[in-house]
């Protein structure tokens, strides 16, 4: 491109727990997790441009006026840990367009700096591995690494040390968010630890490998559930929308408050849709899919 100037498209791709435990509080004040991570399709779209300067500069633009566009912004922070380690004297702007719930249990944030790592690393030739990206995507959250690898994992420690599993059967996912929102340190200083009701995570790995939904269902456990139900009920009520509109399996996405519902076809997905919009108990209702990336173990 003779003018210098670069631009570029890339996805932040939201995620859901399947499964959600909670093995112990560290003295450092972080829990040690085991969870069953698995990405979706519905994700937020990232333009990237770059322009010719003589120093490092950057800007964004965001789709929804609730969110900072400053160094708070996780697009920012992701932008300037990579053009600093790199010396990049460069504009780059970032406009973000929102689609994933914020601060909802979808790791939307950490979603779009894995994309804003990945286009940078890309545009700007940079030359990092997958692993590469991943160590520094950990200094600005425990759930950057896991947006960067995509796909169907195992993630323990604080959600860092990752397992590729095999790819989870592709059904619709109906995302459901109400309104209220949690935040995720009082879900986590809340939890009673020694009162949890443990989900059977090797189980669900096993019943992941036979591409077995009934056995995936079955096993779907989140232990935040327990602090997050009890003050936001409504999670219950969008819930028991899911299962009577004939979801295999809902539950509740990280800290919440987002619910999730598995279904057996798109026919279903679409009752339970207009059934959960009709409710007035969400803000935002979408259907979208499992996304997989191709085996890179
Ligand atoms: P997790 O599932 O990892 O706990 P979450 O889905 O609960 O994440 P996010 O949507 O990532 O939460 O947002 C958490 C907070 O991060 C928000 O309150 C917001 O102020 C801040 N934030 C910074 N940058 C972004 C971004 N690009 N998108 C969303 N939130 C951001």
């Amino acid at each position: 491109m003779h003018s210098g100037v670069l631009f570029m498209e890339y996805s932040g791709y939201s995620k859901i727990n399947l499964g959600l435990d909670v093995i112990r509080k560290r003295e450092d004040g972080y829990h040690d997790l085991r969870m069953i991570m698995q990405t979706l399709q519905l994700r937020d779209l990232i333009d990237i441009d770059i322009y010719p300067s003589d120093k490092m500069e950057i800007e964004m633009t965001c789709s929804v006026d609730t969110l900072p566009i400053d160094e708070s912004n996780l697009c920012i922070k992701a932008a300037k840990l990579l053009m600093e380690e790199f010396h990049v004297n460069k504009k780059v702007v970032i406009h973000l367009v929102k689609n994933i719930p914020i601060a909802a249990g979808m790791a939307g944030g950490s979603a779009d700096a894995a994309a804003v790592l990945e286009g940078l690393n890309d545009m700007l030739d940079l030359g990092l591995s997958k692993e590469e990206l991943m160590k520094r995507g950990v200094k600005l959250g425990a759930d950057i690494p896991y947006c960067i690898m995509k796909g169907t994992a195992l993630a323990e420690g604080i959600g860092d040390k990752l397992t590729r599993l095999h790819p989870m059967v592709n059904y619709p996912i109906v995302i459901a968010k109400p309104p209220e929102g949690v935040s995720t340190a009082f879900v986590y200083g809340n939890l009673k630890i020694d009162k949890l009701e443990h989900p059977d995570i090797d189980a669900m790995i096993t019943a992941i490998d036979k591409e077995d939904v009934e056995g995936i269902v079955a096993t779907m456990g989140n232990v935040l559930e327990s602090v997050t139900v009890p003050a936001l009920p409504v999670i219950d009520e969008i819930k028991q929308i899911m299962m009577k509109y004939k979801a295999l399996g809902s539950m509740m996405s990280g800290s919440g408050p987002t619910v999730f519902g598995i279904f057996p076809n798109e026919h279903q997905a679409s009752k339970a849709s207009s059934a959960l919009r009709r409710s007035d108990l969400c803000e935002k209702v979408v259907i979208t899919y499992v996304y997989n990336v191709s085996e890179d173990r």
